[in-house]
């Protein structure tokens, strides 16, 4: 059966704009088509003419409300009711012309283009089996063959060309978020991921261990890059941070805030653990010179700042804002250690 993930919509509020405008559409050119040939049979018939568009603006304007609020059901039943519903429209009003059928492709189109490609592959079933009992039971059999071939045809390639390029942005949009969370140089997460742990980390406090944020600056890394140039600079950084990566518990984040700052966020640890946790990359990036081509020995440094929520901060800013002070104070207090918030020290 269905996971949860392939009834999902790409994206629930164009899926639902998406819907509610081929609705609108369709209701405009039910009347337009009602005006200009108008239908065969009695008042009644006349009169579900004009209703059905006027039930289907409706219909659009609902489509529109809370779409993230929508069970996961809904978004793939919506084309599928579509369906039944057009096949019904056309049976009761007798109508197997083009314009008739032309209908069925509403809402394969919402189908391929807003729901994976599974929900999309049943949508366009749906609709070749509706358009097969509508030309079956109304139309001369060569006629009935043709049309249903016509129409099939279409409906199988819409969904395929529109499927693709929803997978195509699918990969686009993974490939960016990617990039997106990925430092490009070091291959360390970016700021808005720690952002985000942070956040989630400070709105559900785990127990009383608490969030540790370390900052980190590599001491006087601009003399590397004016001694040796820029690439050795990027060749530090890279250097820093493999060291700095290995034996982190897997709920760290670790990211490059920017030049050769770097922040560790550490969820659920106590001020005491983080507080050794940085001592240990102090040393560890002391101990691990970097070795040129040429065979100079680049001696590294780094100063770490902590700071501790809820002890000295009880939001991201804060948080922050103290880690950044407690950085200040190893830079003034001589490099190469790590700096705690004042009420601390
Ligand atoms: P301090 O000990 O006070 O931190 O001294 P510092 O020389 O390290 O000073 P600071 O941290 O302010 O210098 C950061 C330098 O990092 C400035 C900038 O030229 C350099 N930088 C920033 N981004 C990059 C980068 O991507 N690659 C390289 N090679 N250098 C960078
Ligand atoms: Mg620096």
């Amino acid at each position: 059966m269905f996971s949860a993930v392939q009834l999902e919509p790409r994206d629930r509020t164009a899926a639902a704009r998406t819907a509610a405008v081929l609705t609108a559409v369709s209701a405009a050119v039910t009347v337009v088509f009602a005006l200009a040939a108008p239908p065969d049979g009695g008042a009644s018939t006349r009169l579900v003419t004009f209703l059905v568009p006027a039930a289907l603006l409706g219909l659009a304007g609902v489509t529109l409300h809370a779409p993230q609020r929508r069970h996961v059901a809904v978004w793939v039943s919506t084309p599928i009711l579509g369906i039944l519903a057009i096949a019904a429209l056309d049976l009761a009003t007798h109508d197997a012309s083009a314009a008739g059928q032309v209908f069925l492709c509403y809402p394969v189109v919402y189908a391929a283009s807003q729901l994976r490609a599974t929900a999309a592959g049943v949508a366009a079933g749906v609709a070749i089996a509706g358009d097969a009992v509508v030309v079956l039971t109304m139309l001369p059999l060569i006629q009935a063959l043709t049309d249903f071939a016509y129409v099939s045809a279409t409906l199988i390639t819409m969904t395929i060309l529109l499927a693709q390029a929803g997978q195509r942005q699918d990969r686009l949009v993974a490939t960016l978020q990617q990039q997106a969370a990925t430092d490009a140089l070091t291959g360390l997460a970016t700021r808005r991921v720690l952002d985000e742990a942070a956040n989630v980390a400070l709105s559900t406090p785990d127990d009383r261990r608490g969030t540790a944020l370390i900052m980190l600056d590599i001491d006087h890394f601009k003399s590397v890059n004016d001694a040796y140039g820029h690439g050795v600079g990027d060749e530090v950084l890279m250097h820093v941070a493999r060291i700095l990566s290995e034996g982190m518990r897997r709920d760290t984040t670790i990211c490059r805030i920017g030049g050769d700052e770097i922040a560790f966020l550490l969820p659920s640890c106590p001020q005491d653990v983080a507080l050794r946790r940085a001592a240990e990359l102090v040393r560890a990036v002391r101990e691990r010179p970097m070795t040129l081509p040429d065979g100079t020995i680049l001696r590294l440094s780094v100063s770490l700042g902590v700071a501790h929520a809820p002890e000295h901060a009880s939001d991201l800013r804060e948080l922050y804002a103290e880690a950044d002070a407690a950085l200040y104070s190893a830079k003034r207090g001589g490099r190469d250690r790590v700096g705690v918030p004042a009420l601390l020290a």
